[in-house]
Formats: structure tokens, sequence, C-alpha cells
């Protein structure tokens, strides 16, 4: 047997879930966000279930390679543009919409010698305070880049730091209104929470990420939960080694947890080095054998361990849920202290990935 550590692909909750983001955004174009392979998924494993999107956003060049050579001739935007002057002939010899965020990119615009005209995503910074221009220069800077004749279409683009809150986006769309005065341009502005919770953020493109693979931009499956979204990603493994503890017996590196009782646990083949958090305390959500159970103790690099007291028949090779469908990566993040888009993220290149049609 090989070791029964796997990430599964669902491309049928994929489907899904881009038609979820069609039914919230019925008159916007959609961008959907690819970066960071995929948000973990696999860029090359996901993308052609994904062909029925309007385009595809990310930000690394070799991925947005992949997709042409694999055939995609529809739109592909970078999201935070060219890293200097001298990937503008690839963007030009791919054909890559970019964004425009700083004064030097204007400079190299002008300077390149294109085959055609580029797109451009004109960057607003409407509070977050990463890239973008301040609202104040934001005309004269459209104005700037209608001159410069590799410049082709131009839309008006900004992200949202709170979209998940109900007031959220109120002061970040103050500034954009003030940013976009009298320009006549599509704009660009929904991330995943603004499409699902402020629709009047949708305009002419929007660009979810985090919903196309099944978990909550907040962070709380709960705030998704009846939206029909259904996770992508499952990471399941299986019991290699069981213990039976007796009281004040311990678990793990550090002996951090301490049995109460005479207590079964299982060993399951997952760990850090997989991309399960480290930082998992005791009682993070798991599932063995469909039944929802716990961890204990400190995850280690390539183990954990996991309460077996609600499921007093699992035994060495009992499956393991650790997230997907009953485990909600969701839960699993705020156990650990971060977000859904995290362990997407970590999920480690030795996991091997089934894809399921
Ligand atoms: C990552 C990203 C998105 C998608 O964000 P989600 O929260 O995953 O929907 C959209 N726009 C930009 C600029 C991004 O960097």
């Amino acid at each position: 047997m090989t070791r029964p550590a796997k990430v599964e692909l669902d491309l049928g909750a994929l489907r899904n879930n881009l038609q979820v983001v069609r039914k919230a955004a019925p008159a916007a174009r959609v961008w959907s966000v690819v970066k960071a392979n995929a948000y973990g998924h696999g860029l090359a494993h996901v993308w052609s279930t994904m062909r029925a999107t309007d385009g595809f956003a990310m930000l690394n060049i070799e991925e947005a390679i992949l997709l042409r050579e694999a055939g995609w001739k529809g739109p592909v935007l970078m999201l935070e543009g060219f890293f200097s002057a001298d990937e503008l002939p690839l963007f030009d010899q791919y054909r890559l919409t970019t964004s425009v965020h700083s004064n030097w990119q204007l400079k190299a615009l002008a300077e390149a010698r294109l085959k055609a005209p580029l797109d451009i995503y004109l960057k607003i910074n409407s509070g977050m305070n990463r890239l973008g221009f301040a609202p104040s220069r934001v005309a004269v800077i459209y104005q700037q880049l209608r001159r410069i004749s590799n410049v082709g279409e131009i839309t008006l683009m900004a992200h949202f730091a709170d979209a998940d809150k109900p007031d959220g986006v109120d002061q970040a769309m103050t500034r954009i209104e003030l940013a976009a005065g009298e320009i006549d341009a599509p704009r660009s502005l929904a991330n995943s929470a603004a499409t699902l919770w402020h629709p009047h953020t949708q305009h002419q493109w929007v660009r979810p990420g985090i919903i196309l693979y099944g978990a909550s931009p907040s962070g709380n499956w709960q705030d998704i939960a009846n939206t029909g979204l259904k996770p992508v990603m499952t990471f399941n493994s299986a019991i290699i080694g069981v213990q039976n503890l007796m009281p004040g017996e311990r678990v793990g590196y550090g002996s951090r947890f301490q049995a109460p009782r005479e207590m079964r646990i299982g060993i399951v083949a997952a760990g850090y080095a997989d991309g399960y958090p480290r930082c998992a305390p005791d009682s993070t959500p798991v599932a063995v054998e469909g039944v929802m159970s716990g961890t204990v103790g400190m995850v280690s690099m390539d183990m954990l361990a996991v309460d077996l007291t609600p499921c007093p028949q699992a035994g060495i090779g009992s499956p393991v849920e650790l997230w997907g469908n009953l485990v909600k990566i969701d839960a699993v993040a705020q156990a650990a202290g971060t977000v859904g888009y995290e362990l997407m993220c970590a999920k480690a290149p030795r996991v091997p990935v089934v894809v399921k049609h």
C-alpha cells in the first residue's frame, strides 16, 4: 500500500460553483481567479473545467503561458501587471491584459515596441493601501494612458479590503467614485465576498477566487452554507496506527495532549509537510469513517493523532477526511487561526492529486 494521504478534486463541484457565480452576477463577465496555482488545486488540473468562464486572472507569467499553450484563447488578466519592463514582450506575445498600478509602468508601456496595443486595468487604491493610484490622481493617469498608443481598452479596477463585512465596501466605493469621476470606462471591482454580498459592486467584470473552490471569503462556512457552493478539494488520508491510552498518558511532541481517561487514538498519515496546519489545536475537526471527531496533540511533520472515542469501530486503514465535504476547510482553518485560502495554497507538492471528473 502506498501512503494514503491524497487530495481529491471534484471538478463537478467546480462547474457547479461557476454556475453559482453566474447566478449571483448575471450581468457581469467573470474573471476566474487562478493565482497561486489555482489556490493550490493545480491550474493544469482545473482550468479546462473552468473554460466556461470569460477570462482567467492570475499573477505569474508562467501560469499565463501554461494557459495559452494549453489552448486558452480568451482574456488573461495579470493582477499585478508586469514586474519589470522586460516582461512586456511576453505580455505582447501572449496577449495578456495587464494591471497598471505605478507610474514607472506608464513609462515602460510608452517606450515598449509592441505588435498591438495591450488592454489595461488601471488600479485604484480604494483604501487597502497595497497597490494602486490614489483616487485624486486617477483622472490624470487615465488621460496619460489614453495618449499611449500601446494602450488598448482601459478598465478601472479596485480591490476591497473588507467586502466580507456588511458595510465593508462603503468607504472604498466612495473613494472609487471619486477616482472614476467622469471617466467612461468599464469597471472590475468585486472579489468573491463583494460578488456574493455587495451586488452593486459587480459592474462589467467580477473577480471571484475562493468561492469557485467552495470555501468562504469570510472564513466562516456558515456564511456560504445557503449559496449552493460545494468544496472542490478534499484532503483524505487513513489511520496507520492505533494507541490505547491510560488516563494521564500523553500524545505527540511537547506532550501537549493528556488523556483525561482511558481512550483509543488513531495515528493518521498526514502532517504539516503535507499542508495540514501545525498550529491546529486539540479538537480540530476531522471525520473518521464519516464520523466527526477531533485531533489530539501537536501535529507532526508526517502524522497527526485523532480521538477514536466517537468511532470505536475504526482501526488501521480507516479513512480520515481532514477537510472536504464533511469537515469544512473553513472549520479547520478557523480552529488553526487562519482562513481556507491559506490551507488550500499550502497543499504540499508531495500529496498526490486524484481528479474526479
Ligand atoms: C485574489 C484576488 C481576487 C480574488 O479574491 P477572492 O477573495 O478569492 O475572491 C480578486 N482580485 C484581486 C486583485 C486579487 O488579488
